[in-house]
C-alpha cells in the first residue's frame, strides 16, 4: 500500500524532544534533515503542513533561563521568544531548498467559532495553493484557559488535519510507534504496526509513556489518533530521530504504527 504516494496533502507533527537537544537548544542537524525531507515531499507534489513544537524550549535556551518555566507568564514569555527563533530556523532551512514558509498560531476557540474557523480553513487552503508550507503552533503566549488551549500539539495537529482536509497525519515522536508494553522497561516489548480499532484496550496498553521535555506522551497521541481516524483521516506514529525514514513511507514501505481511519 502506498501510504504517502497517494496522498496530496499531509500534516506532519514534530515534538520538542525531536527538535531540541537535552540542553533545550535547537537540534539544527535534525531540523535541517527534517526540512530536507519535507522539501523533497513538496517537490514530489505533496502539500505539507508542519505542526511544530519547540517554542518554549527554544525560548528558555535563548535567554539562558536555566530552568523549566513554572508560572504561566514565564511559559508564555518563553514561547514568544522561542517562536521567532524557531521560525527563523525554518525560514532559513526551507529557503535553502527553495520553499516558502508561513506561520499560523492557533487557539482552540477558533474551532468553535464558525467565522474564525472558516477564515482559518481559507488561509490554509490559500497558502497551500500558493505552494507555501504553513508552520503551525499553539498560540502559547495568549492561550491560558480551557476555551483557548488545545492542551498540547498532538491534539492541535489532529484538529489542523481536519481543518486542512489532510489525507494523513504523521506524528513524529521520540519512540518508534505504539508498543504492546513500555519498551523502556520491557526489552521484549513489540511494536504494533497497525491499529484497526482504537478502543479502550489500546489506551490501556499505552499507559503513561512519554518523554521528558515534550508535553505529549502516548495517551495524547492516541487521543489525537481518535480525533483524526473518526473523521476519516489515518495517522502514523513514527520516530522523528531520523527524519529520512519518511522516505520509506514515500517509497511505499511501512514504518511505525498506522492507525486505520474509520470509513466515512
Ligand atoms: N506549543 C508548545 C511549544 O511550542 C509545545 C506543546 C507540545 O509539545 O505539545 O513549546
Amino acid at each position: 500500500m502506498g501510504y504517502l504516494r497517494d496522498s496530496h496533502r499531509i500534516v506532519v507533527k514534530v515534538g520538542t524532544s525531536t527538535l531540541t537537544h537535552n540542553t533545550g537548544h535547537l537540534n539544527l542537524r535534525r531540523i535541517e534533515k527534517l526540512v530536507k525531507v519535507l522539501s523533497d515531499m513538496k517537490n514530489h507534489g505533496i502539500q505539507v503542513v508542519l505542526v511544530s513544537s519547540g517554542a518554549v524550549s527554544a525560548g528558555v535556551a535563548k535567554v539562558g533561563f536555566g530552568r523549566i518555566p513554572s508560572s504561566t507568564e514565564e511559559k508564555q514569555a518563553m514561547a514568544a521568544i522561542g517562536q521567532s527563533e524557531l521560525m527563523k530556523m525554518y525560514d532559513r532551512f526551507f529557503s535553502d531548498y527553495g520553499h516558502t514558509v508561513a506561520q499560523i498560531l492557533m487557539t482552540k476557540d477558533v474551532l468553535s467559532n464558525p467565522v474564525r474557523r472558516s477564515a482559518a480553513e481559507n488561509t490554509f487552503n490559500r497558502l497551500l495553493e500558493m505552494n507555501c508550507i504553513p508552520i503551525v503552533n499553539e498560540n502559547d503566549s495568549v492561550s491560558t484557559d480551557e476555551l483557548t488551549k488545545f492542551g498540547g500539539n498532538d491534539i492541535l495537529s489532529a484538529y489542523v488535519s481536519q481543518l486542512c482536509g489532510a489525507d494523513v497525519l504523521l506524528n513524529l515522536s521520540d519512540i518508534d510507534g505504539l508498543y504492546d508494553s513500555d519498551p523502556r522497561t520491557n526489552p521484549e516489548a513489540k511494536l504494533i504496526e497497525r491499529v484497526e480499532t482504537l478502543d479502550d484496550s489500546v489506551f490501556a496498553i499505552a499507559g503513561g509513556a512519554g518523554s521528558s521535555r515534550g508535553t505529549g506522551g502516548m495517551i495524547a497521541k492516541l487521543n489525537a489518533a481518535k480525533i483524526v481516524t473518526e473523521s476519516g483521516i489515518p495517522m502514523f506514529i513514527l520516530n522523528g530521530k531520523d527524519p529520512e525514514i519518511l522516505y520509506e513511507l514515500l517509497d511505499g514501505g511501512h514504518i511505525g504504527t498506522y492507525f486505520v481511519a474509520d470509513k466515512k
